[in-house]
C-alpha cells in the first residue's frame, strides 16, 4: 500500500520520506529506529549543582511569560515532581504556555540550579516517565523531517487497518514461538514500554526478516536441484588419479578432498554448483585444472574466467605446462586477443575443437556460442558479484560451475550468500611453507625498509612494491608508482632491474613486464593494486606496500599473498604512518579468516563483497553478525514450510515464493 494513504502525509511529507527510501506503508512501519534514547528520571536530592537532569511531573501553576528585547522571551512555571515542587524555566519557546495548562504531565531536561530549586529546560515533552525510565525512538531522517513527525507517521500507519503491514510469518510458527502479532511486536518497537519487551519484540521482526529471506534461499536452492539435465560421467577415480601422479608436486590433503568431491560431484547427474574457497597460496587453481581435466576426459568444453587479464595470461601458461603431455586445445580470450585469432577462436568453441577456454568473464556474457560447454570455473568469486549464474541461465546453458574464491567468508555469510552452494575449503597449505613474517613501518623508517630490501635482493629473491596512486596527483601526496620507480632506481638501479605495471597500461605491455618479472629478469616490480589478485611467482619473497592505511585489510592480505608461495622465507612490509592499530592486526596473524573477521568489524560486510552483493545482504534489523543463531533457526524453518506440501495452499507461502521471482 502506498504511503500517500497513512493520514496526515501530504505531498510535502511524500516527497521527503521517498528521498530516504519510504514509499509503502510497510517501508514506513520497518523504517527502524537507528538507536535508542533512554530517558531516566534524576533523583533531584542527590543531584550535584549544575547537573543535566530528566524530571517528569504535573504543571503546578499558570506559567508566566515573561519577555525581554530582541525576541528574548523566558516561561516560568513550577512542577510537582515525584521529589518535590521545582521551579522551571524554558527560554524562547513561548508557544508552549497555551498548552502548559495545570494538571498536564509534562518531562523537562535541562540543567538544574540547586540554590535556587530551578530547572533552565533544554526540552519539554508531553508525558511521563512512568514508573522508572521512558525509551524514545530515534530516527533515520532527511532536512526537513523531524524526529517527532517521524514517529507519528510511523504510529499512524501502524494503527491504520492491518492491510499494509504483511507478515511473513506462518500462523503455526507464530504459535510455536509464542510471537506476538506483527503490529504489537512493532508497536513496541517504535514506542518500548521497557527494554524487556523491546528485545522480545526485536527477537520476532530478525526472525521474521530472516525467515522470509531464508525462504527464499532455500528455494532458490531446492529450484535449482530440481531442474534436470545435468551432466552425468563416468571419470573414474583411477583415471583421476594416475593423472595426479604426473603433476609437479603432491597434492595436499585438502587438495585431495576438494578434488575428489568435484568428482563425485561432476559424475551425478546434477548440476555442481561448488565454493571452493582457501587462503591465498593455498593452491586452488590446480584444483580447478584437474575438474577441467575431468570434463575434458568426458567430452566438454571448459571455460575458466578470471578477474584481471593478468591473472588469466598466468593461468593460461600454468595450464599448458600442466598439460603439455595430453593432446588438448587451450586458448586464451581476452580484451587484447586480435580480431583474426578471436574470429579462430570463436570458431574453435563453436565446432567444438576448443577444448578449454580461458579469458576473463566476457566468456560468458558476449555472444561466444560453446559446443559442448560443461564447466564453468570463476577464480576470486569475490570480485564479480553473484550475478553471473543468471547470464549463464538466460544463455540457456546449464553447465556444473565452480568458483573459487580466498575471502575467507565468515560462517554466517557463507550460509546467507552461498546458502544455495555446496562448499569445499583447502585449509592446508603446501608443505614446507614458512610463515610470512609482517612489519608496519614508518614512512621516516624508509632506510631500513630499502636495506631489508637490498637483503633479499642480494640472494636473487624479488620483490612487489604496492602505492596507491599510478602518477602524482594535484590533490593527494600518496605515494605514487612512478615516483617509487624514479627513487628505486636511483637506489637499485645499478645492479637491479626495476619495472612499473599498473591498470592503465595496454595489456600487451601488461603481460610483457609480468612475464619478464616471472622469469625473473626483473627484480623489483612497482605497481598498483593490480597484482592484488592471484599473481604467481614463487621467487618473490617480499611484499612493500606504501600507505597501507588506504588498503582494507583484506585487500593487504591478498597482497601480502603474492609471496610466501615457496618454501623460501617471504616479507611484507607495510609503511604508513596512521592506523597503526588497525594494521597491527597483520603483523599478528597470516590467517585470512581472522582478518576478514576483523575487516568486517571494521568496515562493515559491504565492502568484503564488493558493492553488487552488499544490496542483497541489507537488512533492516537483523544483524549477521548478532543474530546468528536467529539465522539458524530461520533457515532451519524456511526450509521445512518449504517442502512441506500441505502447506503449499498457503498465501503466505505463495506470496514468498512470488516474490523470489520479484527479485
Ligand atoms: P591460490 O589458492 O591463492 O590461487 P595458487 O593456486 O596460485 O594459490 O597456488 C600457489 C602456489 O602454490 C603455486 O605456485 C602453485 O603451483 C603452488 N602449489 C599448489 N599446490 C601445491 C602443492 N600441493 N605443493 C606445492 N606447491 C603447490
Ligand atoms: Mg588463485
Amino acid at each position: 500500500m502506498e504511503v500517500s494513504k497513512v493520514k496526515g502525509i501530504g505531498p510535502k511529507a511524500l516527497s521527503l520520506l521517498s528521498k530516504i527510501g519510504i514509499s509503502t506503508v510497510d517501508d514506513l512501519v520497518t523504517h527502524y529506529p537507528f538507536r535508542y534514547e533512554v530517558l531516566k528520571r534524576t533523583n533531584l536530592k542527590e543531584a550535584e549543582e549544575d547537573a543535566k537532569v530528566i524530571v517528569d511531573g504535573r504543571v503546578e501553576s499558570v506559567p508566566i511569560l515573561l519577555r525581554f528585547k530582541a525576541n528574548l522571551t523566558k516561561l516560568n512555571f513550577r512542577l510537582v515532581t515525584p521529589d518535590g515542587v521545582v521551579g522551571i524555566s524554558v527560554f524562547n519557546r513561548a508557544f508552549l504556555k497555551s498548552n502548559l495548562t495545570i494538571g498536564t504531565n509534562v518531562i523537562v531536561i535541562g540543567k538544574y540550579d540547586k540554590k535556587k530549586n530551578v530547572i533552565t529546560a533544554s526540552e519539554v515533552k508531553f508525558g511521563t516517565l512512568g514508573n522508572h525510565e521512558r525509551i524514545e525512538a530515534v530516527y533515520h531522517l532527511t532536512n526537513g523531517l523531524t524526529n517527532k513527525s517521524m514517529a507519528t507517521y510511523i504510529n499512524t500507519a501502524i494503527m491504520m487497518n492491518k492491510e499494509g503491514i504483511t507478515d511473513y510469518i506462518p500462523e503455526y510458527l507464530l504459535e510455536k514461538y509464542k510471537f506476538s502479532n506483527k503490529r504489537t511486536a512493532l508497536n513496541i518497537v517504535h514506542n518500548p514500554p521497557n527494554m524487556e519487551k523491546l528485545k522480545e519484540a526485536s527477537i520476532r521482526l530478525k526472525y521474521e526478516e530472516l525467515f522470509a529471506f531464508m525462504f527464499k534461499i532455500n528455494f532458490l536452492k531446492e529450484e535449482k536441484r530440481r531442474q534436470d539435465g545435468g551432466i552425468e560421467r563416468h571419470v573414474t577415480k583411477e583415471e583421476l588419479e594416475s593423472f595426479i601422479k604426473t603433476l609437479p608436486f603432491e597434492l595436499t590433503n585438502d587438495q585431495k578432498k576438494a578434488t575428489f568431491e568435484i568428482l563425485k560431484d561432476m559424475n551425478q547427474n546434477t548440476k555442481m554448483n561448488r565454493l571452493l574457497q582457501g587462503d591465498v597460496g593455498s593452491g586452488k587453481t590446480i584444483v580447478s585444472f584437474l575438474a577441467m581435466y575431468i570434463n575434458y576426459l568426458s567430452g566438454y568444453q571448459s571455460a575458466l574466467m578470471a578477474p584481471t587479464e593478468i591473472l588469466a595470461i598466468q593461468h593460461y601458461y600454468n595450464i599448458r605446462e600442466i598439460f603439455k603431455d595430453v593432446p588438448i586445445r587451450i586458448e586464451l580470450l581476452t580484451g587484447s586477443t586480435s580480431k583474426k585469432d578471436k574470429e579462430a577462436i570463436y570458431r574453435g568453441l563453436e565446432d567444438g575443437s576448443v577444448d578449454i577456454v580461458i579469458g576473463t568473464h566476457a566468456l560468458i556474457q558476449t555472444d561466444v556460442i560453446y559446443h559442448s560447454l560443461g564447466l564453468v570455473i570463476t577464480d576470486e568469486q569475490h570480485r564479480f558479484g553473484v550475478n553471473q549464474r543468471t547470464n549463464l541461465r538466460e544463455k540457456g546453458i546449464l553447465p556444473d560451475v565452480l568458483y573459487m574464491s580466498a575471502t575467507p567468508i565468515p560462517r554466517t555469510y557463507a550460509l546467507t550468500i552461498y546458502g544455495d552452494m555446496d562448499v569445499s575449503i583447502i585449509k592446508e597449505m603446501p608443505k614446507g611453507r614458512m610463515p610470512i613474517k609482517t612489519k608496519v613501518r614508518k614512512e621516516n623508517e624508509i632506510t631500513l625498509v630499502l636495506e631489508d630490501m637490498y637483503k633479499e635482493l642480494q640472494q636473487n629473491h624479488q620483490i612487489y612494491v604496492i602505492a596507491p596512486l599510478i602518477e602524482e596527483s594535484e590533490n593527494s601526496d600518496l605515494t605514487n608508482v612512478l615516483e617509487l620507480r624514479d627513487k628505486m632506481r636511483l637506489a637499485f638501479g645499478a645492479h637491479y632491474k626495476i619495472d612499473i605495471v599498473h591498470g592503465k597500461m595496454a595489456s600487451g605491455a601488461k603481460e610483457l613486464i609480468m612475464n619478464e618479472f616471472k622469469q625473473g629478469s626483473i627484480n623489483i616490480l612497482i605497481s598498483t593494486t593490480v597484482v592484488e589478485v592471484g599473481v604467481d611467482v614463487p621467487n618473490a619473497t617480499m611484499m612493500v606496500i606504501f600507505n597501507a592505511e588506504r588498503f582494507g585489510l583484506s585487500t593487504l592480505h591478498q597482497l601480502r599473498g603474492r609471496v610466501g608461495r615457496s618454501n623460501l622465507q617471504s616479507y611484507c612490509i607495510l609503511i604508513s604512518d596512521s592506523d597503526a592499530k588497525r594494521l597491527q592486526v597483520m603483523e599478528k596473524t597470516n590467517d585470512g579468516f581472522l582478518i576478514s573477521e576483523e575487516d568486517f568489524k571494521l568496515r562493515g560486510h559491504g565492502d568484503l563483497f564488493g558493492t553488487k552483493q552488499s544490496g542483497d545482504m541489507t537488512f533492516k534489523i537483523a544483524s549477521l553478525n548478532q543474530d546468528y543463531k536467529i539465522l539458524i533457526q530461520a533457515k532451519e524453518d524456511s526450509l521445512k514450510y518449504l517442502l512441506d506440501s500441505t502447506k503449499d495452499e498457503d498465501l503466505l507461502k505463495q506470496e514468498l515464493i512470488q516474490s523470489v521471482h520479484q527479485s
